[in-house]
């Protein structure tokens, strides 16, 4: 016991000078301003767009084939006249990644030939729903930025795809803007629309079941004012014996 002494007042003295030490811990999240992510971190996905709105991604599915966790989910479409999401023939339709199973490897983004899926800082993937882990394609497209219009519209006049991978569209144009307010307009039309008809809808069945009820108060009235006419007639009766 005596000869084990200097091993335990050994270690009671790392643990007694450890007490003033500088604290290490960093809390989360109140302080989480202050230790930023480094800026080659990995973290959520972006889809990211060409300088005039239109989408870079083409459907071509090279990401969900690359990823080993098989997080990854996409659907290509043609791109139509009139509804054109992206300068080639083809486009991501629907474009999902489950962060329940992304181990943020970047492999994806590796796979990806037009840089239309790229990872950005944000590490906070976290939520009580399974569900609202799977992010879609609205979840992933980057902001519109100044100069950008919103797709679905079509491509700067006289350009070709090719263009705009060499960087020779720098912005939407004013024939393009003008297509997507047009565009934004007939929705906001057709969204009122759409409301006025629920609004109608509603005031015609609450008037269907106004009128229902004053039938059927009419119906109690009648049947009450008719009982006590038979009562009324009863009692004259037996006061004339
Ligand atoms: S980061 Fe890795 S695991 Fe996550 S989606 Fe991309 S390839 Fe899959
Ligand atoms: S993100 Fe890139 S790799 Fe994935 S489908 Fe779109 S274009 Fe292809």
């Amino acid at each position: 016991m005596v000869a084990e002494l200097p091993q335990a007042v050994r270690g009671f003295s790392t643990t007694f000078f450890t007490m003033f030490r500088k604290v290490n811990t960093e809390q989360y999240p109140e302080d989480k301003d202050k230790y930023p992510p480094k800026p080659a971190f990995h973290g959520r996905h972006q889809l990211n767009r060409h300088p005039d709105g239109l989408e870079k991604c083409v459907g071509c599915e090279l990401c969900a084939w690359a990823c080993p966790a098989d997080a990854i989910y996409v659907e290509g479409a043609d791109n139509e006249e009139g509804e054109r999401h992206s300068p080639g023939e083809r486009y991501g339709a629907v474009y999902q990644i489950n962060y329940l199973r992304c181990i943020l490897c970047g492999l994806c983004i590796e796979a990806c030939p037009t840089r239309a899926l790229t990872m950005t800082n944000e590490y906070e993937l976290a939520d009580n729903s399974r569900e609202k882990l799977i992010y879609e394609k609205e979840d992933l497209l980057a902001p519109l930025m100044p100069g950008m219009v919103d797709a679905p519209h079509a491509m700067v006049a006289g350009t070709t795809a090719k263009d705009y991978y060499e960087g020779k569209v720098t912005g939407a144009t004013p024939a393009q803007e003008e297509e997507v307010a047009a565009r934004e307009a007939a929705e906001a039309a057709k969204q009122q629309v759409r409301v006025e008809a629920e609004q109608n809808q509603a005031a015609d069945a609450e008037a269907s079941e106004e009128a229902a009820i004053n039938v059927a108060r009419e119906h109690a009235a009648n049947d009450e004012d008719e009982a006590l006419a038979a009562v009324a007639a009863d009692q004259g009766k037996g006061g004339a014996q």
